[in-house]
Protein backbone atom coordinates (compact mmCIF):
# COMPACT_ATOMS: atom_id res chain seq x y z
CA UNK A 1 0.00 0.00 0.00
CA UNK A 2 0.98 3.89 -0.60
CA UNK A 3 1.56 5.91 2.36
CA UNK A 4 -1.62 7.64 0.93
CA UNK A 5 -3.98 4.45 0.83
CA UNK A 6 -2.20 3.72 4.14
CA UNK A 7 -3.85 7.39 5.67
CA UNK A 8 -6.89 6.16 4.61
CA UNK A 9 -6.94 2.53 5.19
CA UNK A 10 -4.66 0.74 7.39
CA UNK A 11 -5.23 -0.25 10.73
CA UNK A 12 -8.94 -1.36 10.95
CA UNK A 13 -9.57 -4.73 7.82
CA UNK A 14 -13.36 -5.42 8.98
CA UNK A 15 -14.27 -8.99 8.42
CA UNK A 16 -17.45 -10.23 7.27
CA UNK A 17 -20.58 -7.90 8.37
CA UNK A 18 -18.65 -5.65 10.67
CA UNK A 19 -18.19 -2.24 10.71
CA UNK A 20 -16.84 -0.60 8.04
CA UNK A 21 -15.67 2.06 9.82
CA UNK A 22 -13.19 1.71 12.74
CA UNK A 23 -16.21 1.19 15.88
CA UNK A 24 -15.57 3.54 18.92
CA UNK A 25 -15.55 0.88 22.34
CA UNK A 26 -16.38 2.79 24.76
CA UNK A 27 -15.29 0.13 27.29
CA UNK A 28 -13.19 -0.50 30.05
CA UNK A 29 -13.48 -4.00 30.33
CA UNK A 30 -13.01 -7.57 28.23
CA UNK A 31 -15.13 -10.79 28.80
CA UNK A 32 -13.45 -14.33 29.18
CA UNK A 33 -15.34 -17.81 29.16
CA UNK A 34 -12.55 -19.10 31.12
CA UNK A 35 -10.00 -17.81 33.57
CA UNK A 36 -7.67 -19.83 31.57
CA UNK A 37 -8.13 -17.82 28.49
CA UNK A 38 -7.45 -14.56 30.26
CA UNK A 39 -4.31 -16.05 31.88
CA UNK A 40 -2.93 -17.02 27.87
CA UNK A 41 -3.37 -13.07 27.30
CA UNK A 42 -1.32 -11.95 30.28
CA UNK A 43 1.36 -15.09 29.36
CA UNK A 44 1.64 -12.48 25.54
CA UNK A 45 0.80 -16.32 24.63
CA UNK A 46 -2.35 -15.01 22.59
CA UNK A 47 -3.54 -11.51 21.55
CA UNK A 48 -6.75 -9.57 22.90
CA UNK A 49 -7.34 -7.24 24.93
CA UNK A 50 -7.13 -7.55 29.07
CA UNK A 51 -8.07 -4.28 30.50
CA UNK A 52 -7.76 -0.64 28.28
CA UNK A 53 -5.24 1.00 30.75
CA UNK A 54 -2.84 -1.57 28.73
CA UNK A 55 -5.36 -1.77 25.41
CA UNK A 56 -8.33 -1.28 23.64
CA UNK A 57 -9.82 -2.33 19.89
CA UNK A 58 -10.22 1.32 19.19
CA UNK A 59 -6.55 2.38 20.16
CA UNK A 60 -5.30 -0.35 18.52
CA UNK A 61 -6.76 0.26 15.49
CA UNK A 62 -4.97 4.02 15.61
CA UNK A 63 -1.79 2.34 16.55
CA UNK A 64 -2.08 0.24 13.82
CA UNK A 65 -1.97 2.50 11.46
CA UNK A 66 0.21 5.14 12.99
CA UNK A 67 2.72 2.00 12.92
CA UNK A 68 2.14 1.30 9.25
CA UNK A 69 2.58 4.96 8.25
CA UNK A 70 6.10 5.15 9.68
CA UNK A 71 6.75 1.57 9.20
CA UNK A 72 7.20 0.68 12.65
CA UNK A 73 7.01 -3.42 14.33
CA UNK A 74 4.44 -2.10 17.36
CA UNK A 75 3.17 1.22 18.54
CA UNK A 76 1.70 2.34 21.88
CA UNK A 77 -0.57 5.32 21.80
CA UNK A 78 -0.51 7.67 25.25
CA UNK A 79 -2.59 10.83 26.97
CA UNK A 80 -0.37 13.12 25.20
CA UNK A 81 3.08 13.67 23.20
CA UNK A 82 4.47 14.75 27.10
CA UNK A 83 3.66 11.54 27.70
CA UNK A 84 4.77 9.44 25.27
CA UNK A 85 7.86 11.52 25.76
CA UNK A 86 8.21 9.95 29.20
CA UNK A 87 7.02 6.72 28.70
CA UNK A 88 9.71 6.47 25.97
CA UNK A 89 12.31 7.43 28.39
CA UNK A 90 11.37 5.90 31.22
CA UNK A 91 11.57 2.89 29.20
CA UNK A 92 15.13 2.65 29.07
CA UNK A 93 16.60 5.56 31.57
CA UNK A 94 17.05 5.04 34.99
CA UNK A 95 18.26 7.31 38.09
CA UNK A 96 22.04 8.39 36.99
CA UNK A 97 21.59 7.68 33.30
CA UNK A 98 21.48 10.38 30.73
CA UNK A 99 20.15 11.58 27.50
CA UNK A 100 21.79 13.15 24.69
CA UNK A 101 19.71 15.27 23.06
CA UNK A 102 19.78 18.55 20.22
CA UNK A 103 19.12 21.69 22.31
CA UNK A 104 16.52 22.70 19.44
CA UNK A 105 13.55 20.63 20.99
CA UNK A 106 9.96 21.50 21.73
CA UNK A 107 9.89 23.82 24.97
CA UNK A 108 7.54 21.67 27.02
CA UNK A 109 10.25 18.84 25.72
CA UNK A 110 13.02 20.73 26.73
CA UNK A 111 11.26 21.73 30.36
CA UNK A 112 10.87 18.16 30.97
CA UNK A 113 14.62 16.96 29.74
CA UNK A 114 15.93 19.95 31.65
CA UNK A 115 14.30 20.25 35.55
CA UNK A 116 11.64 17.52 35.94
CA UNK A 117 13.91 14.57 34.46
CA UNK A 118 16.82 15.46 36.94
CA UNK A 119 14.61 15.38 39.48
CA UNK A 120 14.52 11.72 39.49
CA UNK A 121 18.00 11.12 38.37
CA UNK A 122 18.33 11.48 34.39
CA UNK A 123 20.48 14.07 33.19
CA UNK A 124 20.19 15.56 29.97
CA UNK A 125 23.09 16.59 27.84
CA UNK A 126 21.95 19.16 25.08
CA UNK A 127 24.49 19.62 22.42
CA UNK A 128 23.88 22.24 19.54
CA UNK A 129 22.07 21.11 16.29
CA UNK A 130 25.33 21.68 14.51
CA UNK A 131 27.50 19.63 16.52
CA UNK A 132 30.01 17.56 15.21
CA UNK A 133 30.52 13.79 15.73
CA UNK A 134 33.43 14.70 17.87
CA UNK A 135 31.28 17.39 19.55
CA UNK A 136 28.52 15.06 20.38
CA UNK A 137 30.92 11.53 21.11
CA UNK A 138 32.48 13.77 23.98
CA UNK A 139 29.38 14.10 25.89
CA UNK A 140 28.36 10.25 25.28
CA UNK A 141 29.59 7.82 28.67
CA UNK A 142 28.65 4.14 29.42
CA UNK A 143 25.22 5.58 31.19
CA UNK A 144 24.09 7.07 28.02
CA UNK A 145 20.64 5.41 27.24
CA UNK A 146 18.88 8.37 24.38
CA UNK A 147 20.35 9.91 21.35
CA UNK A 148 17.18 12.43 21.01
CA UNK A 149 16.09 14.86 18.51
CA UNK A 150 12.91 16.25 16.49
CA UNK A 151 12.68 15.43 13.13
CA UNK A 152 11.61 19.46 12.21
CA UNK A 153 12.55 21.17 15.29
CA UNK A 154 9.37 22.85 17.07
CA UNK A 155 9.65 26.33 16.62
CA UNK A 156 12.91 27.32 15.54
CA UNK A 157 12.19 24.68 12.05
CA UNK A 158 16.14 23.01 11.81
CA UNK A 159 16.12 19.66 10.07
CA UNK A 160 18.16 16.42 12.10
CA UNK A 161 21.00 15.40 10.23
CA UNK A 162 20.12 12.04 10.72
CA UNK A 163 22.64 10.72 8.72
CA UNK A 164 25.42 11.77 11.92
CA UNK A 165 22.65 10.99 14.51
CA UNK A 166 22.37 7.98 13.07
CA UNK A 167 25.95 6.89 12.76
CA UNK A 168 26.84 8.18 16.23
CA UNK A 169 24.07 6.01 17.63
CA UNK A 170 25.10 3.06 15.79
CA UNK A 171 29.09 2.99 16.11
CA UNK A 172 28.44 3.78 20.52
CA UNK A 173 25.03 1.37 20.67
CA UNK A 174 22.79 3.65 21.92
CA UNK A 175 18.80 4.02 21.15
CA UNK A 176 17.90 7.19 19.04
CA UNK A 177 14.91 8.29 19.25
CA UNK A 178 13.18 11.14 17.46
CA UNK A 179 10.14 12.99 17.85
CA UNK A 180 8.87 13.48 14.38
CA UNK A 181 5.72 15.75 15.31
CA UNK A 182 6.02 18.58 12.70
CA UNK A 183 6.96 16.57 9.68
CA UNK A 184 4.68 13.53 10.08
CA UNK A 185 5.57 10.08 8.07
CA UNK A 186 3.85 11.98 4.83
CA UNK A 187 7.06 14.20 5.14
CA UNK A 188 9.61 11.93 6.78
CA UNK A 189 10.03 8.63 8.05
CA UNK A 190 12.84 8.59 10.64
CA UNK A 191 13.16 4.85 10.78
CA UNK A 192 14.38 4.98 7.37
CA UNK A 193 17.18 7.86 8.57
CA UNK A 194 18.41 4.91 11.08
CA UNK A 195 15.61 6.22 13.82
CA UNK A 196 15.16 3.23 16.34
CA UNK A 197 11.92 5.03 18.11
CA UNK A 198 9.42 7.83 16.81
CA UNK A 199 7.35 9.39 19.22
CA UNK A 200 4.22 11.85 18.34
CA UNK A 201 2.55 14.52 20.24
CA UNK A 202 -0.81 12.76 18.02
CA UNK A 203 -2.22 16.18 18.95
CA UNK A 204 -0.89 18.41 16.01
CA UNK A 205 -1.44 16.97 12.27
CA UNK A 206 -2.01 13.45 12.96
CA UNK A 207 -5.42 15.00 14.98
CA UNK A 208 -5.14 17.83 12.44
CA UNK A 209 -8.64 19.42 13.91
CA UNK A 210 -7.36 20.39 17.36
CA UNK A 211 -10.09 18.40 19.19
CA UNK A 212 -7.85 15.85 20.80
CA UNK A 213 -4.40 15.80 23.10
CA UNK A 214 -2.92 12.47 22.48
CA UNK A 215 0.61 10.78 21.70
CA UNK A 216 1.97 7.28 20.42
CA UNK A 217 5.50 6.00 20.47
CA UNK A 218 6.68 3.71 17.14
CA UNK A 219 9.08 1.03 17.68
CA UNK A 220 11.23 0.68 14.71
CA UNK A 221 12.06 -2.84 15.76
CA UNK A 222 15.45 -1.65 14.30
CA UNK A 223 17.74 -1.85 17.58
CA UNK A 224 20.10 -4.47 18.49
CA UNK A 225 18.87 -4.97 22.86
CA UNK A 226 20.22 -8.35 23.06
CA UNK A 227 23.37 -8.58 25.13
CA UNK A 228 23.33 -4.90 25.00
CA UNK A 229 25.47 -3.85 27.95
CA UNK A 230 23.79 -0.71 28.25
CA UNK A 231 20.65 -2.23 28.47
CA UNK A 232 20.50 -4.98 31.21
CA UNK A 233 16.39 -4.41 31.56
CA UNK A 234 16.09 -5.77 28.14
CA UNK A 235 18.41 -8.83 28.83
CA UNK A 236 17.17 -9.85 32.55
CA UNK A 237 13.64 -11.16 33.71
CA UNK A 238 11.03 -8.83 34.45
CA UNK A 239 9.93 -10.03 37.82
CA UNK A 240 7.33 -7.66 37.73
CA UNK A 241 5.93 -9.41 34.70
CA UNK A 242 6.40 -12.83 35.89
CA UNK A 243 10.15 -13.27 34.32
CA UNK A 244 9.48 -11.57 30.99
CA UNK A 245 12.72 -11.32 28.95
CA UNK A 246 12.29 -8.51 26.67
CA UNK A 247 14.56 -9.29 23.74
CA UNK A 248 12.50 -12.91 23.85
CA UNK A 249 9.80 -10.55 22.20
CA UNK A 250 12.24 -8.87 19.24
CA UNK A 251 11.75 -7.51 17.10
CA UNK A 252 8.86 -5.28 19.00
CA UNK A 253 11.27 -5.63 22.78
CA UNK A 254 10.86 -1.74 23.00
CA UNK A 255 7.33 -1.71 22.48
CA UNK A 256 6.13 -4.76 24.61
CA UNK A 257 8.09 -2.95 27.49
CA UNK A 258 6.62 -0.10 27.04
CA UNK A 259 2.90 -1.45 27.01
CA UNK A 260 3.34 -4.18 29.42
CA UNK A 261 5.77 -2.58 32.04
CA UNK A 262 5.48 1.46 31.51
CA UNK A 263 1.98 1.53 30.28
CA UNK A 264 0.86 -0.50 33.05
CA UNK A 265 2.05 1.42 35.73
CA UNK A 266 2.30 4.61 34.78
CA UNK A 267 -1.00 4.22 32.95
CA UNK A 268 -0.90 7.16 30.53
CA UNK A 269 -2.82 5.80 27.76
CA UNK A 270 -4.76 7.34 25.29
CA UNK A 271 -8.36 7.14 25.75
CA UNK A 272 -10.82 5.13 22.93
CA UNK A 273 -12.95 8.36 21.90
CA UNK A 274 -9.77 10.47 21.19
CA UNK A 275 -8.16 7.05 19.65
CA UNK A 276 -11.42 7.37 17.53
CA UNK A 277 -11.08 11.02 16.81
CA UNK A 278 -7.06 10.94 15.81
CA UNK A 279 -7.99 8.15 13.48
CA UNK A 280 -10.55 9.87 12.09
CA UNK A 281 -8.46 13.09 11.39
CA UNK A 282 -5.68 11.14 10.38
CA UNK A 283 -7.47 9.91 7.35
CA UNK A 284 -6.92 12.98 5.47
CA UNK A 285 -3.54 13.37 6.29
CA UNK A 286 -1.99 13.06 3.41
CA UNK A 287 -4.20 15.28 1.98
CA UNK A 288 -3.61 18.35 4.49
CA UNK A 289 -0.44 17.81 4.62
CA UNK A 290 0.14 19.43 0.96
CA UNK A 291 -2.15 21.93 1.17
CA UNK A 292 -0.06 23.07 4.86
CA UNK A 293 2.84 22.96 3.19
CA UNK A 294 1.76 24.49 -0.55
CA UNK A 295 0.30 27.14 1.71
CA UNK A 296 2.99 27.84 3.86
CA UNK A 297 5.68 27.94 0.84
CA UNK A 298 2.88 30.63 -0.45
CA UNK A 299 3.26 32.29 2.95
CA UNK A 300 6.96 32.12 3.57
CA UNK A 301 7.70 33.49 -0.06
CA UNK A 302 5.08 36.74 0.63
CA UNK A 303 6.44 37.17 4.08
CA UNK A 304 10.66 37.37 2.39
CA UNK A 305 9.04 39.92 0.08
CA UNK A 306 7.71 42.32 3.38
CA UNK A 307 10.12 45.17 4.12
CA UNK A 308 8.77 44.75 7.86
CA UNK A 309 9.87 41.74 7.83
CA UNK A 310 13.75 40.70 8.62
CA UNK A 311 14.20 37.20 8.37
CA UNK A 312 11.98 33.65 7.32
CA UNK A 313 12.97 30.20 8.14
CA UNK A 314 11.20 27.82 6.04
CA UNK A 315 12.79 24.83 4.73
CA UNK A 316 10.69 24.91 1.19
CA UNK A 317 12.85 28.29 0.50
CA UNK A 318 15.45 27.75 -1.92
CA UNK A 319 17.66 30.37 -0.01
CA UNK A 320 16.65 28.90 3.20
CA UNK A 321 20.04 27.03 5.64
CA UNK A 322 17.59 23.52 6.35
CA UNK A 323 16.81 23.37 2.24
CA UNK A 324 19.70 20.82 1.77
CA UNK A 325 18.46 18.53 4.25
CA UNK A 326 14.78 19.21 3.59
CA UNK A 327 16.13 17.78 -0.26
CA UNK A 328 17.60 14.96 1.63
CA UNK A 329 15.13 13.58 4.04
CA UNK A 330 11.79 15.10 3.12
CA UNK A 331 9.63 13.62 0.29
CA UNK A 332 7.42 14.91 -2.04
CA UNK A 333 8.60 18.01 -2.01
CA UNK A 334 6.78 19.52 0.81
CA UNK A 335 8.00 21.25 4.00
CA UNK A 336 5.25 21.11 6.82
CA UNK A 337 3.17 24.13 7.52
CA UNK A 338 4.98 25.67 9.95
CA UNK A 339 7.15 28.92 8.89
CA UNK A 340 8.58 31.03 11.61
CA UNK A 341 10.20 34.46 10.91
CA UNK A 342 11.41 37.75 12.94
CA UNK A 343 9.44 41.33 12.72
CA UNK A 344 11.75 44.04 12.49
CA UNK A 345 12.18 45.32 15.75
CA UNK A 346 11.18 43.83 18.90
CA UNK A 347 8.39 42.57 21.18
CA UNK A 348 6.23 45.42 20.84
CA UNK A 349 6.14 45.59 17.01
CA UNK A 350 5.37 41.56 17.39
CA UNK A 351 2.50 42.09 19.98
CA UNK A 352 0.93 45.00 17.33
CA UNK A 353 1.32 42.29 14.62
CA UNK A 354 -0.15 39.84 16.28
CA UNK A 355 -3.29 41.99 17.69
CA UNK A 356 -4.13 43.38 14.17
CA UNK A 357 -4.60 40.13 12.81
CA UNK A 358 -7.95 38.79 11.99
CA UNK A 359 -8.54 35.49 10.19
CA UNK A 360 -5.14 33.88 12.16
CA UNK A 361 -5.67 33.67 15.87
CA UNK A 362 -3.83 33.67 18.30
CA UNK A 363 -3.31 30.24 19.88
CA UNK A 364 -0.82 27.87 22.04
CA UNK A 365 -1.25 24.96 19.65
CA UNK A 366 0.01 24.44 16.10
CA UNK A 367 -0.87 22.11 13.04
CA UNK A 368 -4.56 22.50 12.65
CA UNK A 369 -6.46 23.18 9.63
CA UNK A 370 -7.19 26.86 10.99
CA UNK A 371 -4.14 29.22 10.82
CA UNK A 372 -2.78 30.60 13.99
CA UNK A 373 0.35 32.49 15.48
CA UNK A 374 2.18 32.52 18.69
CA UNK A 375 5.87 34.56 20.26
CA UNK A 376 7.43 31.55 21.83
CA UNK A 377 9.43 33.58 23.64
CA UNK A 378 6.37 35.38 25.69
CA UNK A 379 4.74 32.43 26.04
CA UNK A 380 5.73 28.81 25.29
CA UNK A 381 9.33 29.32 26.11
CA UNK A 382 8.85 32.12 29.19
CA UNK A 383 10.33 29.78 31.89
CA UNK A 384 13.39 29.73 29.85
CA UNK A 385 16.64 32.17 30.29
CA UNK A 386 17.42 34.26 27.55
CA UNK A 387 20.68 32.03 27.11
CA UNK A 388 18.46 29.00 26.84
CA UNK A 389 16.32 31.09 24.60
CA UNK A 390 19.27 31.38 22.60
CA UNK A 391 20.48 28.00 22.77
CA UNK A 392 16.94 26.81 21.66
CA UNK A 393 17.15 29.09 18.73
CA UNK A 394 14.69 31.46 19.81
CA UNK A 395 14.97 35.21 19.25
CA UNK A 396 12.41 38.21 21.11
CA UNK A 397 11.32 38.78 17.54
CA UNK A 398 10.21 35.16 16.47
CA UNK A 399 6.60 34.59 15.34
CA UNK A 400 5.78 30.89 15.12
CA UNK A 401 3.13 30.74 12.18
CA UNK A 402 1.17 27.85 11.24
CA UNK A 403 -0.32 27.99 8.55
CA UNK A 404 -3.55 26.21 8.22
CA UNK A 405 -5.61 24.72 5.25
CA UNK A 406 -7.55 27.81 4.20
CA UNK A 407 -6.93 29.40 1.02
CA UNK A 408 -4.09 30.72 0.98
CA UNK A 409 -4.20 34.22 -0.43
CA UNK A 410 -6.73 35.12 2.44
CA UNK A 411 -4.10 33.87 4.88
CA UNK A 412 -1.54 36.35 3.04
CA UNK A 413 -3.52 39.15 3.06
CA UNK A 414 -4.50 38.53 6.83
CA UNK A 415 -0.49 38.51 7.54
CA UNK A 416 0.00 41.60 5.29
CA UNK A 417 -2.76 44.01 7.03
CA UNK A 418 -1.52 43.03 10.19
CA UNK A 419 2.33 43.73 9.00
CA UNK A 420 0.67 47.31 7.96
CA UNK A 421 -0.17 47.87 11.57
CA UNK A 422 3.19 48.45 12.75
CA UNK A 423 4.79 52.02 13.44
C1 LIG B 1 3.25 19.72 21.03
C2 LIG B 1 4.49 18.97 20.93
C3 LIG B 1 4.86 18.03 21.90
C4 LIG B 1 4.04 17.79 23.14
O1 LIG B 1 2.83 17.18 22.82
P1 LIG B 1 1.52 17.29 23.71
O2 LIG B 1 0.56 16.44 22.96
O3 LIG B 1 1.13 18.73 23.79
O4 LIG B 1 1.87 16.74 25.06
C5 LIG B 1 6.03 17.33 21.72
N1 LIG B 1 6.81 17.54 20.66
C6 LIG B 1 6.49 18.43 19.70
C7 LIG B 1 7.42 18.64 18.55
C8 LIG B 1 5.33 19.18 19.81
O5 LIG B 1 5.04 20.09 18.86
Amino acid sequence: MDIQTKCVQAGYEPKNGEPRVLPLYQSTTYVYDTPEQLAKLFDLSEDGHIYTRISNPTVAGFEAKVNALEGGVGAVACSSGLAAETLAILNVCFAGDNIVSLATIYGGSFNLFNVTLRKYGIDTRFVSPKASYEEIAKVIDDKTKIIYCETLANPNMNIANFELLAKIAGDFGILFVVDNTLATPIICRPIEHGANVVVHSTTKYLDGHASCVGGIIVDGGNFNFKDNPRYPEFNTPDESYHGLIYTSVAPACFSTKARVQMMRDLGSCMSPFNAYLTNLGSETLHLRMKQHSDNALLCARALSKNPKIEWVKYSGLENDENYDLAQKYFSGGLNSGMVVFGIKGDREQVCTFMKALKLVKIVTHIADARTCVLHPATTTHRQLSSEELVACGISENLVRLSVGIENPYDIISDLEQALQAIY
